[in-house]
């Protein structure tokens, strides 16, 4: 298969279309452009570090970190440099590419933290890791001084679609979200962002996101698509666990329509058998988080050693650090 051209000018019919097409053909046309775009056998390898957990005021009705609920999360103030950088350095002598930074804030403040912040993006830089933060609503003025001091990506997920928005965060809106992703672009900064399945959302809600992230002006270089990891405390704890053909479906209609991204497999792969995460990898899934288990993450992920035994079961390699640019060519 060739390399077609990336489209942005996506229609929800032709979407859906991809979405619903039957399984076996949807995910054997993701794997052909997967193979047209990527190499098939490598998986990026992210390391998740939360700097700073819970105590958020927003109220995003999946997290464990909103301050509203009830969870077992322990709030954690920000972590002091040298345990991130130690952290950092941990994460790449196991194979890491990346190291991503997740702070449990609604927007980054110009405070004495954000000058902390800076800190650790430019030593994690230095140690030839891409750096990748999650820190909230950002200004432009914020977003120049994370790409100055050597900010690789940074993650803002859309979560949902626009339609669905409001029953599942209050305390911002989705055009919020747009504009920090375009600050991100401005600045120079190459954009991480997906969304959740499982919320209680339509198939038309899940095209509508995509729809909303195949239509950018230029196509987020990551996107991770996550199932909803159900956190006891939060107003979602009950729903129920996201079907893993609901998961492959997403992935590859994702990897169909943002061909040139990695496509991350997220949250909630915890709960996945090898098989199940094996077709995520086969329907374009090029991406995963990884961590030591539990202890850094606020939702827990396999450890780095299950990750590296499954990779080599299915003939998977690390993938080397991301050359910049490669990803952008839309
Ligand atoms: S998802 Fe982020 S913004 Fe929303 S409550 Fe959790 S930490 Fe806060």
């Amino acid at each position: 298969m060739k390399k077609q051209e990336l489209r942005h000018d996506w229609t929800k019919d032709e979407l859906l279309a991809i979405y619903n097409s039957p399984l076996l053909d949807l995910v054997y046309q993701a794997a052909s452009v997967h193979r047209a775009w990527h190499p098939a056998d490598e998986v990026q390898i992210s390391t998740l570090l939360s700097v700073k957990t819970g105590g958020c005021p927003e109220d995003c009705s999946y997290c464990g970190q909103a301050a509203r609920y009830h969870t077992d999360i322990k709030v954690q103030a920000l972590l002091p440099t040298e345990t991130v950088l130690a952290h950092a350095q941990k994460a790449k002598d196991a194979g890491s590419s990346r190291f991503c930074m997740a702070a449990a804030w609604r927007e980054v403040r110009d405070n004495r933290d954000f000058d902390r912040i800076i800190d650790m993006v430019k030593g994690v830089n230095e140690m030839g890791l891409e750096v990748c933060c999650t820190l909230g609503m950002l200004t432009e003025s914020q977003a120049q001084r994370l790409q100055e001091a050597g900010l690789y990506a940074y993650n803002h997920n859309l979560d949902t679609s626009e339609e669905f928005y409001d029953e599942i965060i209050s305390t911002r809106k989705f055009d919020n979200r747009l504009e920090t992703i375009k600050h991100v672009r401005k600045a120079g900064i190459t954009v991480c962002s997906g969304g959740i399945i499982g919320l209680g959302e339509s198939p038309t809600d899940r095209i509508s996101m995509l729809m909303t992230l195949a239509n950018m002006e230029k196509h987020p270089e990551s996107v991770p698509i996550n199932a909803l990891a159900r956190v006891a405390g939060t107003p979602l704890e009950n729903l129920p666990k996201v079907d893993v053909w609901e998961m492959v479906r997403m992935i590859a209609t994702a990897r169909i329509v943002l061909p040139s991204s990695m496509v991350r497999l997220s949250a909630g792969r915890i709960e996945m058998t090898e098989v199940e995460q094996a077709w995520c990898f086969m329907a374009g899934a090029n991406s995963i988080f990884t961590g030591e288990r539990q202890t850094l993450l606020v939702t827990p992920n396999p450890g780095v050693d299950e990750d590296m035994q499954l990779l080599k079961n299915l003939g998977l390699k690390p993938m080397k650090k991301e050359v910049k640019n490669t990803c952008s060519m839309n």
